[in-house]
C-alpha cells in the first residue's frame, strides 16, 4: 500500500485512462494534501527578467512541503508537482536550474531544484555556479546582494542568442533571479524568463 508522502493517510490507487496510459503512474499525494496547494497566476516583467511565472502561492501548506522537501530532505517529495512542472516547460529550451551555494550542497543531498526537473522529465543544463561568498570579505549580505554578481558561468559554457528559461523553487524578492539573468544577458542570451514553482509574499 502507498501512503501520502505528507499525511501518511493510506493512498487508494484506482485505475483510470491516466494510469492505463502509464501518464499517472504513481499518486504521491492525497486529495486533501493536495486540496491545499493554491494555485498562483502571477506573472511579473521587469527589465532584466522578460517574464517570471509561478505555479503556486505561498501558504501553510507549502511551508510544510518545502520544510519537508529542503530542510528534511525527503527526495520523494520532487515528483509532487512534475506534472504542472512537465506542461509550463515542456515547449521550452535552453533551461537553467538555479543553483544551491556550494557549501549548502555539502550538507544536502540532492540539489532541490534539479531534482524537480528531473521528476518532471525536463533536459536542462546546470551552466551557473555560484560564487563563493568569501570573496566578498566583510559586507553585510544586503551589501552584497547589490554589489555582486552572485553566480558566474562554468567554464566553457556558451550562451547563445537565444532565449534563455531560469528555474528557481521559490521567488521572493527576485535578486536571485535578476542576477542570473543579467549574467546571461550579458553573455549574450537575447532574453531571459523564468518559472518558479512558488511565489512568495514579502510581507509574510
Ligand atoms: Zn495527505
Amino acid at each position: 500500500m502507498t501512503e501520502c508522502l505528507l499525511c501518511d493517510v493510506e493512498l487508494l490507487t484506482k485505475p483510470s485512462w491516466k494510469t492505463l496510459l502509464a501518464l499517472d503512474d504513481e499518486m504521491v499525494l492525497c486529495r486533501e494534501c493536495l486540496s491545499e496547494f493554491k494555485l498562483s497566476n502571477q506573472q511579473i516583467e521587469n527589465p532584466t527578467l522578460k517574464k517570471v511565472t509561478s505555479l503556486y502561492e505561498y501558504n501553510d501548506a507549502m511551508r510544510d512541503y518545502l520544510h519537508q522537501y529542503k530542510f528534511l530532505q525527503d527526495i520523494a517529495l520532487a515528483k509532487v508537482f512534475k506534472y504542472e512542472l512537465h506542461n509550463v516547460l515542456k515547449s521550452k529550451t535552453n533551461i537553467i536550474p538555479i543553483p544551491m551555494h556550494p557549501n549548502r550542497k555539502v550538507k544536502r543531498t540532492f540539489s532541490h531544484v534539479e531534482e524537480l526537473l528531473k521528476c518532471a522529465r525536463i533536459s536542462y543544463s546546470d551552466v551557473l555556479e555560484k560564487k563563493d561568498d568569501e570573496t566578498m570579505g566583510k559586507k553585510s549580505k544586503i551589501e552584497r546582494l547589490a554589489l555582486a554578481p552572485l553566480f558566474r558561468l562554468k567554464p566553457e559554457v556558451v550562451i547563445k542568442n537565444e532565449s534563455y528559461m531560469l528555474i528557481d523553487d521559490i521567488y521572493t524578492t527576485g535578486t536571485t533571479l535578476r542576477h542570473a539573468a543579467a549574467l546571461l544577458i550579458e553573455a549574450g542570451a537575447r532574453e531571459v524568463e523564468a518559472v518558479t514553482l512558488i511565489r512568495a509574499r514579502l510581507n509574510d
